[in-house]
């Protein structure tokens, strides 16, 4: 089955052809005569599917049919959790609308926000928009959403991981009623399933393969090491293989910026991209990586979500993640559309109980190897595969907001600094350096406040922790000693 069976008009099946497909993948197929005949979908998909040509296609479809849009206003506003797939989802829209009298923008945060409020004020057909972004520039009117018809959540089950159901929440109270709704998610998990109810209207479901089915694609196997082994195997296997462009996974920001210092200075040109680098740092990491300037990017789970690397050809674990579910999401940046993949990970006998549990989660014991000259001093236990099946997990209760996102990202009760809405309606006025500040009336509010704010519109929620450390205690004295972080608290 060719694009022209699926009722696209001209224009968008020439954009789909100059992208060079031939066929729609299973996704695209099954997503696309449904959203066309206006239907809600849910579809279980992840990054590598198809997906975003699966709902951006016939949304362009109804679009390209209905009225102009009005200043300020927005027709379809596509979600997603990260800078990263936002922009990538973008990248995708302009694509495939080049031949449309439509138009399409993109807003993050870590960027300046009022470049976004001019490319809103003359309306935007599709808007991809990151959920804390979108509420600071709906608190500063510069996006309407009466005209709305379609609205996107990608990777929902990321954005909840995120802590982004509160924003979610909020966007949604705004919306019209009548709209169509279309949730993708690589997981359906309670919670995503209890977020839906709300959401979709007799929706068409939607089910392709995941990475846990792809394995006849991605061959998968460990090397046991010794920790402080792991930097020397991972320049080994790069030069030995002539490895030209290997993702590798840290589990903490600091890990992820000493490796890669530690692989440049091996020769082997590296970048580190997490949530503590600048949007500029990790968009040209990215670039970099891409065009193959940069061989190794080495990246933390949050930070490389939703990354599209075609045939990316290698996958490696520095360190095997905590949560058994992100292996799964790791190992699918790797063997997509039908090319055959490498994930390996190095494993130090620390990391027995991670690794039994995602042996458990996948229920395959990973084939073991021993890289050359690197047996380790301290032996991995033997891997005994637990076929009990894994309880569903109870829904999380919601969380309570914290001063930055994992990401570095700020919902909108973050951009308030946590004022209650009632309390401080001033605060809800420009609040950052990019804001247009009133003539003559200065904006009230403490230092604190806007410390707050100058964190989210910079860079990263390291800044907003440093903000939060430096808050007077009880006794009204700055807190100079801080209790130990935990051993997690550098993930994303
Ligand atoms: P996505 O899952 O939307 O991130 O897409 C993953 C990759 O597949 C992107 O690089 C797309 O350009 C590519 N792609 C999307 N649809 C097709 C198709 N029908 N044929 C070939 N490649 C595609």
């Amino acid at each position: 089955m060719g694009f022209t069976s699926l009722a696209l008009s001209a224009p968008i099946l020439k954009a789909v052809q100059e992208q060079g497909y031939d066929t729609p993948s299973p996704i695209q197929a099954k997503a696309i005569p449904a959203i066309l005949e206006g239907q809600d979908v849910m579809a279980a998909a992840q990054t590598g599917t198809g997906k975003t040509a699966g709902f951006t296609l016939p949304i362009l479809e109804r679009l390209s049919n209905g009225p102009r849009v009005k200043n300020n206003h927005v027709r379809a506003l596509i979600l997603t959790p990260t800078r990263e797939l936002a922009a990538q989802v973008h990248e995708n829209v302009h694509n495939y609308s080049r031949y449309l009298n439509l138009n399409s923008a993109v807003v993050f945060g870590g960027v300046k926000i009022n470049p976004q409020m001019v490319k809103l004020s003359r309306g935007v057909d599709v808007l991809v928009a990151t959920p804390g972004r979108l509420m600071d520039l709906y608190n500063q009117n510069a996006v309407k959403f009466s005209q709305l018809e379609v609205l996107v959540l990608d990777e929902a089950d990321r954005m909840l991981d995120m802590g982004f159901i509160r924003d979610i929440r909020k966007i949604l109270d705004l919306l019209p009623k009548n709209r169509q709704n279309l949730l993708f998610s690589a997981t359906f998990s309670n919670e995503i399933r209890e977020l839906a109810k709300g959401l979709v209207n007799n929706p068409v479901e939607i089910s392709v393969s995941t990475a846990n089915s792809t394995a006849t694609t991605i061959e998968q196997f460990i090397y046991p090491a010794d920790k402080r082994q792991k930097a020397p195997m991972l320049v080994k296997l790069i030069k030995d293989g002539d490895w030209r462009q290997v993702l590798v996974f840290s589990r903490t920001k600091h890990g992820a910026n000493r490796l890669a210092f530690y692989l440049n200075n091996e020769g082997i040109t590296a970048a580190p991209i997490h949530g503590n680098k600048s949007q500029g740092a990790r968009t040209k990491a990215l670039a970099d990586f891409k065009s193959g300037q940069v061989r190794v990017l080495v990246a933390t789970d949050i930070a490389a979500r939703g990354i599209d690397i075609p045939q990316l050809p290698q996958v490696v674990n520095f360190e095997i993640p905590h949560v058994s579910e992100d292996y799964v999401h790791r190992i699918g940046r790797t063997g997509r559309a039908g090319e055959v993949g490498k994930a390996i990970s190095l494993v130090c006998a620390d990391e027995a109980a991670e690794l039994f549990g995602i042996e458990r989660l996948i229920q395959t014991v990973l084939p073991r190897f021993e890289l050359e000259g690197y047996k380790p001093t301290n032996a991995l236990p033997e891997s005994v595969l637990d076929t009990r099946p894994i309880k569903a997990k109870k829904p999380k209760k919601p969380k309570k907001p914290r001063t930055g996102h994992a990401d570095g990202q700020r919902s909108g009760d973050n951009a308030r600094g946590h004022k209650p809405a009632g309390k401080n309606k001033r605060h809800f006025g420009p609040r950052n350096d990019d804001a247009k500040k009133p003539q003559g009336d200065k904006p009230k509010g403490t230092g604190q406040s806007r410390a707050n704010a100058n964190a989210g519109s910079g860079n990263s929620g390291n800044s907003a922790n440093r903000t939060r450390s430096n808050k007077p205690n009880a006794t009204g004295k700055p807190q100079q000693n801080r209790k130990p972080r935990p051993a997690n608290a550098n993930r994303g």
